[in-house]
């Protein structure tokens, strides 16, 4: 009896998820139709060999904690992840230290100033978060390793697990951002000069253009942004990327300041701990339910993809995504699919 119950109720499940999902694969292949056009924004060049890159590469991914992943556009064509990896460094650095060590040497606290201030938190020193360069470069010193291959290795390791694939350095941009990182070098000087970061500053700014020059595609994105969204299990795979116990610290500080100077009304607007890169990529995380990515090379003036804004805007106000959102939205998606 009980079994045909539940066999019953998974019958409605599936047909709600027939009836539905079709309903979000046309959504994205809307809002790509809709945005494809916008050609607001710029592409990043303060890294000469990010120009290069052709600046009408549009794609939208969503990935359940299911492990559907649904995509429109450009979605296969590599790029460099850029900041988006500091997230991802930060679960490792979390991992390796634990969370009290790191919290002496990088804060949680928003900077409302851009990716790239050269800026220290005045009494405690410390950079103020891992999501702008400063403190990313700091949790970048933390990886564990006896040398810089095994650090690199280690965070190549960690890629892996959350896309499930091997991943390797665009050497290409690697070299273009290590001869002109000079602001970078700045960061992690002032750092030293505070005790902040230990002695090797080469090793450590290498590491940390080496994890931002790692080629990604949106669909991978998704996936990793779902593997935060799935208690760090990569949905697809299975594989745990992450330790579970740091997935509500990495969250936090993607909310609080992962979309640099446009946090605040990010988390106002659209409400969905994320992250973006100069390279064009989103990463949103609605937890339990879903990743989101989005990757258009365009930015505005903040750092963060143009049209990557708008279609995590309407996604969220479609889906009622809005972590805050008590009205609740049109579609709500549960860890067996979508009701
Ligand atoms: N590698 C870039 C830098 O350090 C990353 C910045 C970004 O994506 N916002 O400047």
């Amino acid at each position: 009896m009980v079994h045909s119950e539940n066999r019953e109720s998974e019958n409605i499940e599936s047909k709600k998820i027939e009836s539905v999902a079709p309903s979000l694969q046309l959504f994205l292949d809307d809002l790509h139709c809709k945005y494809k056009s916008l050609g607001d924004g710029a592409v990043a060049n303060y890294i000469p060999e990010l120009s290069k890159v052709n600046p009408d590469l549009f794609s939208i991914c969503v990935a359940t904690v299911d492990g559907e992943v649904y995509q429109v556009g450009d979605f296969n064509p590599l790029f460099t992840i850029q900041s988006i990896s500091k997230v991802f460094a930060y679960g490792l650095a979390l991992e390796d230290c634990g969370r009290d060590y790191v919290l002496t040497r990088i804060g949680v606290e928003p900077t409302g100033d851009a990716f790239n201030a050269i800026i220290l938190d005045e009494q405690s020193k410390r950079p103020y978060n891992p999501m702008v360069n400063a403190g990313a470069i700091a949790t970048t010193s933390l990886i564990k390793g006896k040398n810089a291959t095994e650090r690199l290795n280690r965070l190549l390791d960690m890629y892996r697990r959350y896309i499930g694939r091997d991943v390797f350095v665009d050497i290409s941009v690697f070299t273009s951002e290590r001869s002109t990182g000079h602001r970078n070098r700045a960061m992690a000087h002032l750092m030293l000069n505070f005790g902040m970061i230990d002695g090797h500053i080469e090793e450590a700014l290498d590491l940390y253009f080496q994890q931002c020059a790692v080629m990604v595609n949106c669909r991978d994105l998704a996936v990793m942004a779902a593997a935060l969204a799935n208690k760090g299990v990569n949905p697809v795979t299975g594989e745990q990327a992450v330790d579970s116990r740091y997935i509500k610290d990495i969250l936090s500080v993607m909310y609080t300041c992962g979309m640099y100077n446009f946090a605040g009304e990010w988390a106002y607007k659209i409400g969905i701990p994320a992250k973006s890169g100069v390279s064009g990529g989103i990463i949103a995380v609605v937890p339990g339910k879903m990743g989101i990515a989005v990757f258009s090379p365009l930015l505005d003036s903040r750092g963060n993809s143009v049209r990557g804004v708008k279609v995590c805007e309407e996604l969220s106000q479609k889906f009622g995504l809005h972590m805050f959102d008590c009205a609740g939205g049109s579609l709500n998606l549960t860890k067996n699919g979508f009701n």
